[in-house]
């Protein structure tokens, strides 16, 4: 039964997608489109416990706006970074929001007395891609984020699994350069210390000699350190250094999806997040090395994410209209 056949007229859910800097929020209809959307600031410097207070007042209001705008709040979703044991429905552990154990599914469900389901933003944002997105129409994908870190969703089915831990997923962790640049986790070579964004911008800046700020050399006319977009724009027009660290981060990149395609034989490659706003700069190069690397395996169709920063919060929504 697909979710709209058990729906009300005026049902939505409720929708959250918690970032380290700010919370996208939506009133969701069962069918997949929406009604209302809110940001809001998350503000994680003022501590884990005022941020569960914002999650809890923000959820409120907008249950509040839909009944008021004749509206039948009927389930909430909350996407939130880190590790998310989602069968507890408990924020296990977050870097950038600072979540220690924190019980938020059902600290939500007391607060609004909804039925309320607790997902990880990659996961969901991958299940959002895979029902709604790029991966529309096919059972198997591999939704993967690139930006700060690298991130990944494995979607069979319309459902993505979280592993015994709450930790599947983790792609950027695949060592793929042994011996090769620390990653924030501890270990040298992961994909993440090569290819994510940020990755990029600091090898590109110890290429060049700028250092970490930017302050000491090629840091771009308004005096910010190169992006990892600047470096795709700058490795497009030929320059050497920008050219080196591009390539590198593709072929490590190309590795990373190569193994994911080992393990998991999808039909679809979703890549997002904010490398992918690189488009063909990325994917020409990266569908070429995927490609290549694939002997025996069936290549997957590689392709830029569909949903943008939407995809997290419609994520969310659909674990709630699944949870009703
Ligand atoms: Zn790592």
């Amino acid at each position: 039964m697909s979710p709209a056949d058990a729906a009300g007229p005026a049902d939505v859910v409720v929708a959250l997608d918690v970032g380290g800097t700010g919370m996208k929020c939506a009133l969701v209809r069962p069918d997949g489109t929406t009604v209302h959307t809110e940001r809001h600031p998350t503000d994680a410097g003022r501590g884990p416990d005022a941020v569960v207070e914002t999650i809890l007042d923000v959820a409120e209001g907008l249950a509040g706006k839909a009944r008021a705008d004749g509206r039948d709040p009927v389930a909430l979703g909350i996407a939130v970074p880190g590790v998310v044991d989602e069968a507890a429905g408990v924020a296990v552990w977050s870097a950038n929001v600072g979540f220690r154990d924190v019980p938020l599914r059902d600290l939500a469900a007391e607060r609004l007395g909804l039925p309320t389901v607790l997902g990880h933003d990659v996961r969901v944002g991958g299940l959002a891609e895979a029902r709604l997105g790029a991966g529309r129409g096919t059972g198997h994908v591999l939704f993967v984020a690139i930006g700060t870190g690298i991130a990944a969703a494995h979607v069979v089915d319309g459902a993505a699994a979280s592993g015994a831990h709450g930790a599947a997923g983790e792609i950027g962790h695949v060592l793929v350069r042994p011996g090769g640049p620390r990653c924030g986790c501890g270990r040298d070579g992961c994909l993440e210390a090569v290819a994510s964004a940020s990755a990029i911008a600091r090898r590109y800046a110890e290429a060049t000699g700028a250092g970490p700020t930017g302050a000491a050399g090629d840091s771009g006319p308004t005096g910010t350190p190169a992006s990892a977009a600047d470096v795709a724009d700058r490795a497009a027009a030929g320059e050497p250094a920008a050219a080196r660290v591009w390539a590198e981060a593709v072929e490590a990149l190309a590795d990373g999806l190569a193994t994911g395609q080992a393990l998991y034989d999808v039909e679809t490659v979703v890549v997002g997040g904010g490398l992918a706003q690189a488009g063909p700069r990325l994917f020409d190069p990266l569908r070429a090395a995927l490609h290549e690397r694939m002997t025996f395996h069936r290549r997957p169709r590689l392709v830029a994410a569909a949903l943008g920063d939407e995809a997290g919060c419609l994520g969310a929504a659909l674990l709630a209209l699944d949870a009703r």
